[in-house]
């Protein structure tokens, strides 16, 4: 469920008409809602309720410091994956003690700033690394807490390029070489064994592979519990969201008009798959969803600026492109497309919806069947709160998008548009070309 809806004609973010911010800001433009990101959390945070869990949002997802703050006040750690998550944390004001930090490369530079800052945990991906981490906590003379990411070796059946959890993928540990790791890691005097760490893909939309992971790693963390005292058991994230039908599963008549076999996954049967299964370990839980949190709260306007008729097909030409959203790009993944003024009387236009930059592959949706836009007009690419900016690039020289927060009948621009002398700030024609 989403704030996203329309007045009458008009699309709106909450109680704010998004042609009003796109009056204000211009396009390309996120726009995020404050009550959608707060309702995602306090259902996660409900679905395993009896068991003493954390959320750590993966900030990765959507990093804005606007929303790190909201995430914060509600009660969210963060999983981190690299020292600018770290500073970006640290700046939002949010709770490093509740974070923990991950990645498979990290420097020994981001693991000083983890451990000066009182991060929960360390997880940790490969015997080479609890060696680096245990060199630089002794350095510190710090005990580092440390988790181990085991991979399960589960088919989270979603797409290539996001599944993690097979053992074909780089990360995390084995599950056969699990212990054996812990035990090097014991051995290893700057490091405490706090906990255990899985993570098996991102976009599920069944709660099966994450049942399946939890039932495969709970005999090794019943182990470790009895054995070396950790006291939690992260399931990573990967919750997946609604991107067909994204502008009507705002509405809960949507969810109670879907069979229950073909219902995506809700919080609710997550919960109610996995507390039974994790509630006898009798350990602290630790979630660390980012697209479930964020994904649905967050459009992409963007302003047509042609609409161009071929004799095969039509491109309706947007001023959006894959620098700013590089999902359909790089997953071939859907987004739903719509008006920000609708009109029903219109006639129907089928289109492939492309941006500006020079690659073939900035396409947004091929064959699109659109209500028949023209030049000047709004759209909203829906759910694209999760991995949408925080993937921007400047490709094509095209400035960073501009962010805006909603909450209730306000708004506030979070990220101005990035400028042209921002853009090149850093570069120089150096003497001897002068
Ligand atoms: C990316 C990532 C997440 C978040 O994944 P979502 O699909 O956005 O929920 C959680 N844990 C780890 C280790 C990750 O790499």
């Amino acid at each position: 469920m989403h704030h996203f809806h329309y007045s009458g004609p008009s699309l709106q973010c909450e109680a704010v008409d998004l042609a009003a911010v796109a009056r204000l800001y211009g396009t390309p433009t996120y726009v995020y809602s404050a009550a959608t990101i707060a309702e995602n959390f306090h259902r996660l945070q409900q679905s395993l309720a009896g068991l003493d869990v954390q959320i750590c949002y993966a900030a990765k997802a959507n990093s804005n410091l606007a929303v790190l703050r909201h995430c914060a006040n509600l009660g969210a750690g963060f999983d981190l994956v690299s020292g600018g998550e770290i500073r970006r944390v640290i700046a939002a004001g949010g709770d490093l003690q509740a974070s923990v930090f991950a990645g498979v490369g990290k420097t020994e530079d981001e693991i000083r700033l983890a451990l000066e800052n009182g991060v929960f945990a360390l997880h940790v991906e490969s015997e080479p690394e609890l060696a680096r981490i245990n060199h630089v906590a002794g350095k510190l003379g710090v005990k580092a807490p440390i988790a181990l990411r085991v991979n399960p070796d589960v088919d989270a059946h979603t797409h290539a390029k996001i599944t993690t959890g097979r053992s074909d993928n780089k990360f995390g540990i084995p599950l056969k070489q699990a212990a054996g790791a812990y035990e090097v890691a014991a051995k290893l005097k700057n490091l405490t064994l706090r906990g255990v760490q899985m993570h098996i893909g991102s976009q599920l939309t069944t709660v099966a592979p994450f049942a399946e992971a939890v039932q495969k790693v709970a005999p090794l963390v019943a182990d470790l519990q009895a054995n070396h005292g950790i006291t939690y058991f992260s399931i990573g994230g990967g919750m997946g969201i609604v991107y067909k039908d994204a502008l009507a599963s705002g509405a809960q008549a949507w969810w109670d008009a879907q069979p229950a076999a073909q219902r995506p996954l809700t919080p609710e049967a997550y919960g109610e798959t996995l507390t039974p299964l994790l509630a006898p370990l009798g350990l602290k839980v630790l979630l660390e969803h980012g697209r479930f949190i964020v994904g649905n709260a967050g459009v992409l306007l963007t302003r047509v600026e042609h609409l161009k008729r071929g004799a095969n097909k039509n491109f309706l030409v947007v001023d959006a492109a894959m620098n700013d959203l590089v999902r359909p790009a790089m997953y071939e993944s859907y987004h739903e497309i719509v008006p920000v003024q609708r009109d029903s009387s219109r006639r129907a236009l089928v289109a492939d919806v492309v941006g500006p930059v020079c690659e073939s592959g900035d396409c947004f949706a091929k064959d699109r069947q659109l209500q028949e836009v023209g030049e000047g007009e709004l759209l909203a690419l829906m759910s694209a709160g999760a991995y949408g900016f925080t993937m921007a690039s400047r490709y094509n020289t095209r400035a960073l998008a501009a962010e805006v927060l909603v909450n209730g009948s306000a708004f506030e621009l979070v990220r101005q548009r990035e400028t042209f002398a921002q853009m090149i700030a850093g570069e120089k024609v150096p003497a001897f070309l002068q």
